[in-house]
């Protein structure tokens, strides 16, 4: 018996299902999870000591690769001073202006500790703005699981097959409305009295699907149209995929933006902002109430921040472009039958002919073959996301020796 089987059972004793995050599970690829000891750079290395390749990314923030030097020196530099005040600090307005520099629809900012934690926040925010309570809302689009949010959602509810979760109040998803992903006409037509449309700028939680030409734009046209706001969930794609997101990507602005994943360099950090004029809604000087006891931690800013730093360099951006058209390249001549969905370092290989351009075509992919396409990556050293409907990320630690492992994998994989 490995020790990650071990553990599994022990921990299927005391934690549900033996994890905390349902697809950690690996269900949807039909295996027991591998127990993770330690990560650095492009590897991860399990309870048995062995080595993968990962292009899991703890699920996005580790673009910089796993343990990056400047993040692990900046926790260490701020671990004496303690680890939490409840009470401002000069590394929050430090961190605040880095981001609100870099995206230039944000002026401010309100830190949270996870990405559907700021989704939550903006949603509350955009209703008490516009005094609407509609929510427009992409099917197969993942905002963090929250209640409004789990009707048609990617991710986990995805592959687990739970369009909408027992639990959830039919009131809670009743001002949800759902529209086709790249589909403009349909969200024009459901923005009538709404409050906002959220939606991923690039998807991610339904594998990756870019956005058509014109379509974000598109949307922030028929929202302003509409007296709606625009938010854009950039949870995944926020310093991802360009330093500026998906915003500088497509040439768009939100009204409303929503950070998480990469912006906490691997610690627990969340953010949503915008202009001041909606987010002076916000308390203490509006009347819409959120808060977060442990937000705007400062060892997690102090990662954030020095993550943000890092990815200041445009060489980062142009490292992870290269490296993530050479692992599309090697996924679509690998002999399996893929389309590869890739914008810049996320991507996801569809088991089908494509194009896969919303959720009904992502939904359409073979599952079954993607499920054992992963298991023998993984007895290869490879550790892909373990379901379909994640996205894969490469990082700036990922190179040519990395690339090279995972071509024989693959090989070996679709032998
Ligand atoms: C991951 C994700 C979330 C949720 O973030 P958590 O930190 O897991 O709460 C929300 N939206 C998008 C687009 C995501 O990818």
């Amino acid at each position: 018996m490995t020790r990650s089987a071990e553990l599994y059972e022990r921990a299927r004793r005391v934690l549900v299902g033996g994890v905390n995050s349902p697809v950690r599970a690996m269900g949807p690829i039909g295996r027991d999870p591998l127990f993770i000891e330690r990560a650095k750079g492009p590897y991860v290395w399990d309870a048995d000591g062995a080595r993968y390749v990962d292009y899991l990314a703890t699920w996005g923030p580790a673009i910089l690769g796993h343990a990056p030097p400047a993040v692990m020196r900046a926790i260490e530099a701020a671990l004496p001073s303690g680890t939490s005040f409840g009470a401002p600090t000069e590394a929050e307005v430090r961190f605040a202006e880095a981001v609100a520099s870099a995206m230039p629809s944000i002026e401010q900012l309100r830190m949270t500790s996870s990405g559907g934690e700021a989704v939550a926040g903006a949603l509350r925010l955009a209703r008490a703005a516009t005094g609407r309570d509609v929510i427009v809302k992409t099917e197969g689009g993942y905002h963090g699981a929250i209640d409004g949010m789990l009707a048609a959602a990617g991710s986990g509810a995805t592959t687990l097959g739970v369009p909408t979760s027992p639990g959830v109040p039919a009131g809670a998803t009743a001002a949800t409305r759902l529209v086709p992903f790249n589909d403009l006409a349909a969200a024009e037509a459901a923005l009538d009295g709404a409050a906002a449309m959220i939606v991923e700028p690039v998807a991610g939680n339904m594998g990756v699907v870019a956005p058509a030409d014109g379509y974000l734009a598109g949307l922030r046209a028929v929202c302003d149209r509409a007296g709606a706001l625009l938010i854009l969930d950039e949870v995944m794609t926020g310093f991802r995929v360009a330093h500026g997101g998906a915003q500088q990507r497509y040439g768009v602005q939100a009204h409303l933006t929503c950070l998480g994943k990469v912006i906490g360099g691997g610690l627990p950090v969340g953010a949503f902002g915008g202009p001041r004029e909606i987010m002076r809604e916000l308390a203490p000087e509006g009347p819409c109430y959120q808060a977060g006891t442990l937000s705007g931690n400062p060892l997690a800013t102090a990662a954030g921040l020095a993550a943000l730093g890092e990815l200041a360099d445009p060489a980062v951006y142009e490292r992870l472009e290269a490296t993530g058209a050479a692992l599309e390249a090697l996924i679509a001549g690998c002999g399996a039958r893929v389309v590869v969905n890739r914008v810049g370092s996320m991507m996801t290989p569809f088991f089908q002919e494509g194009p896969v351009v919303d959720y009904a075509s992502a939904t359409r992919s073979d599952t079954e073959a993607y499920a054992a396409f992963a298991r023998r990556l993984l007895e290869g050293g490879v550790y892909p996301p373990p379901s379909q409907y994640e996205a894969w990320f490469v990082s700036a630690a990922h190179g040519p020796e990395e690339l090279a492992a995972t071509g024989q994998a693959l090989g070996a994989a679709t032998a």
